[in-house]
């Protein structure tokens, strides 16, 4: 379903123009429909029903605390990656209890927060970790209860800053040394073995690598089931795909559905931790053309947002649509370099755009409600932009745009 539609020449998001949310907030300013958000999260409860699961949205993709706020309200959970996340799901009424901690390098600290707010499961990601979250919660006189991150070592055939799933990669122990850490983790007891969990990679656009993965873990589980060692759930990560461009990723409905078929009759709650599927179309970026500058090797659209607003192009050489907020008519496309601000050559939106450009005018990235805000910097001493919320026709400001004074806080000339 798409959230973002034109209604003649002029772009809506949902029922509210872009043009009224740029004449309030300015640009650049990153827009999120409700809607969209609430039907992506939909789309894997509905797929999932009859099961019992639990969806964690990946709170790194968009941490906004309304856009966790309205993802809570339709009973998602949470995969958190700091305590910072965590303190954010609290914030905007998420349930501690609906929360799975991810990532490779957990400080003891944030376990010991972690253990206090009693989250679900701790997805362990090593030998070593394993250990100090036993000593943090025998500590504390706790029972930490965890999942250990497989690495299946299955290509996800993605960008390869964004495929974790292979041997070479610093994410979750092998399968041989999962064996291991389940048997010492049955040992200790400051630690509860509750699940199995893996995280292939992102913006996958085909199941195989999935089921793959899933064929891994399987054997695993029923190893541990012969050494004793009984899992309540199978968290298989996030990592589903969406549309930029010409990508043709499964549909959310297709991709559960063939897992749920290769488990069979098998009874385990179903965890999964999905980020951009969630967040990536539910979101725009708003910029505004500056300057039109024609090279002989290239015309440049300057526009006000930048690689420190939307670092995905830059970083991964991502394909994000751009299309005008107001169609022109009369004058013919040109191909434009869309490039920001910035004293970076990387800087830059999108290249090569057949777009019908004047100075002024409103461009909207598409795609940006994942991986968009939550990756942006002050680089260039730049403030962050404002985060608005469109719920039908009525706006609400989630974050306001930062001000110098953001930039400066905390830090301190030398004394004299
Ligand atoms: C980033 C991440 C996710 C979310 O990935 P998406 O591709 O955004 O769905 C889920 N789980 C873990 C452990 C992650 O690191």
């Amino acid at each position: 379903m798409d959230c973002f539609s034109y209604r003649g020449a002029e772009l809506y998001a949902e029922d509210t123009p872009v043009e009224a949310i740029v004449e309030r907030f300015g640009t650049p300013c990153y827009i999120y429909s409700r809607k969209a958000l609430e039907t992506a999260l939909a789309e894997y409860q509905s797929a999932l029903a009859g099961c019992d699961h639990l969806v964690c949205y990946a709170v790194k993709a968009n941490s906004n605390l309304a856009v966790l706020d309205i993802l809570a309200r339709q009973g998602a959970g949470f995969d958190i990656v700091s305590r910072g996340e965590l303190e954010r799901v609290i914030a905007a009424g998420g349930d501690p209890a609906k929360v799975v901690f991810s990532g490779v390098g957990k400080r003891p600290e944030e376990m010991a927060f972690a253990l206090e707010q009693d989250i679900a499961c701790f997805n362990v990601e090593s030998a070593a970790e394993l250990e100090v979250l036993a000593a943090v919660a025998a500590e504390m006189g706790k029972v930490a209860p965890v999942s250990v991150r497989v690495n299946p070592d299955v290509d996800a055939k993605t960008h390869p800053y964004i495929s974790t799933g292979l041997k070479e990669n610093k994410f979750g122990v092998t399968v041989e040394e999962a064996r291991q850490v389940y048997r010492r983790a049955a040992q200790l007891d400051s630690i509860a073995v509750v699940g199995i969990d893996c995280h292939i990679g992102s913006q996958l656009t085909e199941i195989s690598p999935f089921i793959d993965a899933l064929r891994r873990l399987l054997a695993l589980v029923d190893e541990l089931a012969g050494d004793g060692i009984e899992l309540r759930h199978l968290d298989l990560g996030g990592g589903l795909g969406v549309r930029y461009a010409d990508e043709t990723p499964p549909a959310v409905a297709d991709y559960i559905a063939a897992i749920r078929r290769e488990l069979g009759e098998r009874q385990v709650k179903l965890v999964f931790e999905p980020g951009r599927s969630i967040a990536a179309n539910a979101g725009l970026l708003v910029t505004r053309v500056e300057y039109l500058k024609p090279t002989p090797a290239h015309n440049f659209a300057l526009v006000d947002a930048a690689m420190n607003d939307l670092l995905r192009p830059s970083l991964y050489q991502a394909w994000m649509d751009i299309q005008p907020v107001r169609h022109r008519d009369g004058s013919e496309d040109a191909s434009w370099d869309v490039v920001g601000p910035v004293c970076e050559t990387g800087d830059f939106l999108g290249k090569a755009r057949q777009l019908r450009l004047e100075a002024g005018d409103l461009l909207a990235v598409s795609g940006a409600g994942a991986y968009g805000f939550t990756m942006s910097s002050n680089y260039n001493s730049r403030p962050r932009a404002p985060e608005i919320i469109v719920d039908g026709a009525s706006i609400h400001c989630a974050r306001e745009r930062e001000t110098i004074a953001d930039l400066m806080r905390g830090e301190h000339r030398l004394p004299d």
